[in-house]
């Protein structure tokens, strides 16, 4: 023990036996930081912006004007929609400008949306809850989301949005239910807690789901100074099937992200034309479509308001881009992953609400 000890102590200066001598260790992190600082002036120049679209860089976009005309001969497009769609219509993220936090009443938000606080005080989770659900009915669609369900319309069985979104804004623009898939679950979503009896009470967009839930004061009850509604866990929606509780229908932090909902994204990126009926009629155009082959590759894939940088994202960017699209991001920022934008890519920057209508309306309606 005492030996070890002393050998930790001069570890600094006397490398043991079997390890990297100390200055071989400080090449290597030398030659990667030499690395990194070249790589880093060239990400500043990767992506114009509006004012600088002819800068010579390692990355040449395609030109702004070139994207309309590829909406409009795109046969298969996958969308990828987050917060920065919902921003201008007034919808929250789960943290705040800096990346820290944000607080209802005097819970973290990254604890108040846990399976774990839940079970410890299902009474505040569904408090918490229904006023996320209270804030986003209140808002309402912008002109993003309603590009974006114009584009759905003219593509029918074209389009496929993962919307990571949980505020039910795209689904009330009135973006067709089959062509979404809802990665992070909804706000609107119940689900009995029950896994077996698998009861599902999908897209109820009423106003108040049970009436305890109701905030009678109509004060800001995210505030720690407003009296909380008086309910029992007696009073919470329950299951109509099994009597036991409803739970809120979004994928909470920690757990896994709807199994079927990635099934259906990697089915449309790999090529099946993903919820048919399994009527004559589509049976007959699936088989076309496979002995059409190369015809299944996706042209286009729309990254509106996230990062992309996480999986799944990145996996689905991934398998797009192997599948012979391009990428246009429409965000505030531009991706700073080196894999995100390639030439021939395009990158829109600014609110989504004003750059989606500006690039998509025009190709609307044209055929
Ligand atoms: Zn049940």
């Amino acid at each position: 023990m005492a030996s070890e000890k002393s050998q930790e102590a001069t570890s600094s200066s006397m490398p043991a036996t079997g390890q990297l001598p100390h200055s071989f260790k400080n090449e290597l992190r030398a030659q990667f930081f030499a690395r990194d600082k070249r790589e880093k002036p060239a990400l500043d120049n990767l992506v114009p912006t509006s004012s600088n679209t002819n800068i010579s860089s390692t990355i040449r976009l395609a030109p702004p004007e070139a994207f309309p005309a590829y909406v409009a001969s795109s046969k298969r497009i996958i969308c990828l929609t987050g917060a920065g769609l919902s921003a201008s219509s007034g919808i929250q993220t789960f943290r705040d400008k800096n990346g820290k936090d944000r607080f209802w009443r005097d819970y973290q938000v990254s604890v108040l949306a846990t399976a774990a606080f839940f079970k410890e005080d299902p009474v505040l989770s569904w408090l918490y809850h229904a006023d996320r659900r209270r804030e986003a009915l209140n808002a309402e669609p912008n002109a993003g989301h309603e590009a974006l369900k114009q584009l759905v319309e003219r593509k029918g069985e074209g389009i496929l949005v993962v919307n990571q979104n949980i505020d039910g804004l795209l689904e009330r623009s009135g973006v067709r239910e089959e062509r979404i898939v809802r990665v992070h679950g909804s706000l609107f979503d119940m689900r009995c807690v029950d896994e077996g009896c698998g009861f599902v009470d999908r897209q109820n967009f009423a106003e108040s789901i049970v009436e305890g839930l109701k905030n009678e004061s109509g004060g800001n009850i995210g505030d720690v100074d407003t009296r909380l509604p008086d309910i029992a866990v007696a009073d919470l929606p329950h299951c109509p099937k099994c009597n036991s509780l409803l739970r809120p229908g979004i994928v909470w932090f920690g757990e896994d992200l709807s199994a079927s909902s990635l099934q259906k994204t990697n089915d449309f990126l790999e090529g099946e034309l993903g919820n048919s009926a399994g009527n004559a009629e589509d049976t007959q155009s699936k088989r076309e479509s496979a002995s059409a082959g190369k015809d299944e590759k996706i042209d286009l894939m729309i990254i509106v308001g996230t990062s992309a940088m996480v999986w799944p994202a990145a996996d689905f960017i991934h398998k797009a881009r192997k599948n012979g699209a391009k990428i246009a991001v429409f965000d505030q920022v531009r991706p700073v992953g080196s894999d995100v934008l390639r030439d021939g890519d395009w990158f829109f920057q600014g609110d989504a609400a004003v750059t989606l209508p500006e690039m998509l309306t025009e190709t609307v309606g044209e055929e």
